[in-house]
């Protein structure tokens, strides 16, 4: 039988609940035990594909074609591990199943209500992630905070499978945030105390209390917490903001995290061996000399709607012990004229995904700008739609050109809706999701970068390559260098008259880990290291 990690946040949310049951996972799979996540959503939305990364940040999609919290993300790149739908649960999820099984019959008789029907699915889902993962333990992350109405079933539901599954078969985790106060030089308790307050009044004691900080957090605020949460001492543990997250599993094993969960549950475990680890964090803290790279996109006011993005990239920097030198550009901006200069320092250019027309154009004019100047250019998914656009109106001379997504009446949609997503009316989950397979073409930079000739990567999109284009931009240059296995649909492509100018229709970012990095991310950064910058040129000899 599985046993259970709980994790809930007090204070304020966003203090890197995740980023801590990512760690944890570490900690245990350091001590060979096995682990699943989950991370439970409270609003009432089915899943977060529908919702604008402004509101959500990004939308991490699972092999099996989930679209899920970012959350999950994080999870896979600590745990290496691939998670599936299970793993993000929503309170829109819940009722919809609960209200489905009403309108079936299936409670004939009954009214249906929170307690017990609705707590009862959301257990469900524990148990359903437990017998689908087979993992020694599952961590479960409960979103938001402490006292929104919203989260109340998600606790209760945990709170009731101590008694369910035993109370030596389960952890309660409490993240909270330590306020620092300028203006008397402190660190302040009294709201993790009234978080903890809360949780008590609904049932649940923490077993230990992770303490989110800016600055360093001195023994007596410890011995504070511990008083008034009555948590030992050595559960209460200090987590000043690091200098970079995958030092987090790190810090919470020297305060001694993984043997409290390992006596607390009585886990079979082995020595933690995190060698590999402290050689990951030892070299991201080593300065290295950057690599400038500009990624053009829509949302780049709110980092986190690129997380897997920016992770990959820095993965495959420190591949080539590389530093990452991110420059994020509003495409919008780049619409204006003569506003070329924001990519000039650029040594590569990425375009990430992305939906509906805003700041369009100004992708185009990126693309435009790294085929001209040969600048080593990746495209993921609408990346890749944005590139073929701008080569195609290049090729065709027009300004036509265009997917059928952003002008309907193109008279050339070399960008497409598929024949079978064309009579899709609903929105959510309807698009093309997930693991596929995609054949390599022979010594083309795709091949050469995976070294393989069948790779499976995961989409999310409705729009393709429309292949009566086909011909057209191959006789000017463009190479299909991933296809579908039946041939029918472009998955990579690149160009033959470019240093590296190579994108793809599905989101490599998913797969890339801190010690494996994504082989198109890491000859992306490979080929991009080698151009020499604006004002970093060498200086001609003054005489021959
Ligand atoms: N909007 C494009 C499509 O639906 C691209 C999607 C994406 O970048 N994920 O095909």
């Amino acid at each position: 039988m599985s046993k259970y990690i709980f994790i809930t946040g007090g204070v304020v949310s966003s203090v890197g609940k995740g980023i801590t049951a990512a760690s944890i996972g570490t900690l245990l799979k350091s001590r060979q035990i096995t682990v699943s996540v989950q991370k439970l959503d409270p609003y009432l939305n089915v899943d977060p594909g529908t919702m604008s990364p402004y509101q959500h940040g990004e939308v991490f999609v699972t092999q099996d074609g989930a679209e899920t919290d970012l959350d999950l993300g994080n999870y896979e790149r600590f745990i290496d591990i691939n998670l599936t739908a299970n793993s993000n649960v929503t309170s829109g999820q819940i009722y919809s199943t609960v209200i489905a099984k009403e309108r079936r019959g299936d409670f004939l008789g009954g009214t249906i209500q929170v307690v017990p029907h609705v707590i009862t699915e959301i257990k469900e889902r524990f148990k359903r992630l437990a017998k689908e993962s087979k993992a020694e333990v599952i961590i479960i992350e409960v979103g938001g905070t402490v006292g929104d109405i919203e989260g109340q079933p998600f606790l209760e539901a945990i709170r009731q499978m101590r008694k369910d599954v035993g109370r030596d078969n389960v952890f309660y985790i409490h993240v909270t945030l330590l306020p620092y106060l300028n203006f008397t030089q402190e660190l302040k308790t009294k709201p993790t105390q009234h978080s903890v307050n809360e949780l008590r009044r609904i049932g649940i004691q923490p077993d230990v209390i992770i303490c989110r900080s800016d600055y360093p957090i001195p023994e007596g605020i410890r011995d504070k917490i511990s008083l008034f949460c009555d948590v030992d001492q050595q559960a209460v543990i200090p987590l000043p903001t690091a200098e970079t997250i995958y030092e987090v599993p790190l810090t919470l094993e020297k305060e001694t995290l993984g043997q409290l969960i390992v006596d607390k549950l009585g886990l079979k475990a082995k020595r933690p061996d995190l060698s590999q680890w402290e050689e990951l964090v030892s070299r991201l803290k080593t300065p290295h000399e950057p690599v400038n790279i500009a990624l053009v996109g829509k949302y780049v006011e709110l980092k986190d709607a690129y997380f897997s993005v920016r992770e990959a990239l820095h993965h495959a920097a420190l591949h080539h012990n590389r530093g990452l030198n991110l420059t994020w550009v509003q495409s919008e901006e780049l619409e204006e004229n003569g506003r070329d200069a924001l990519l000039r320092s650029a040594q590569g250019i990425i375009i990430p995904g992305g939906f509906g027309i805003r700041g369009i154009e100004g992708m185009i004019k990126a693309a435009s700008y790294a085929r001209t100047n040969k600048i080593p250019y990746l495209g993921l998914c609408l990346g890749l739609q944005v590139m073929v656009i701008e080569f195609a109106r290049y090729v065709l001379n027009s300004t036509e050109p265009n997917s059928t997504e952003f002008d309907d009446a193109t008279h050339y949609p070399v960008i497409d809706l598929l024949p079978e997503q064309k009579s899709v009316k609903n929105k959510g989950g309807t698009m093309r999701r997930g693991k596929y397979p995609c054949q390599l073409v022979d010594s083309s930079r795709a091949a050469k970068a995976y070294g393989d000739s069948l790779v499976s990567e995961r989409h999310r999109h409705r729009f393709e390559f429309n292949n009566q284009f086909r011909t057209q931009l191959q006789e000017a240059g463009m190479v299909y260098s991933g296809l579908s296995p039946d041939g029918r649909l472009v998955e990579i492509c690149e160009l033959s008259d470019h240093p590296w100018m190579v994108s793809c229709q599905f989101h490599p970012e998913f797969n890339s880990r801190p010690n494996r990095p994504h082989p198109l991310f890491r000859d992306f950064i490979g080929a991009a290291k080698d151009v020499l910058r604006e004002g970093a040129q060498p200086t001609l000899p003054l005489s021959p």
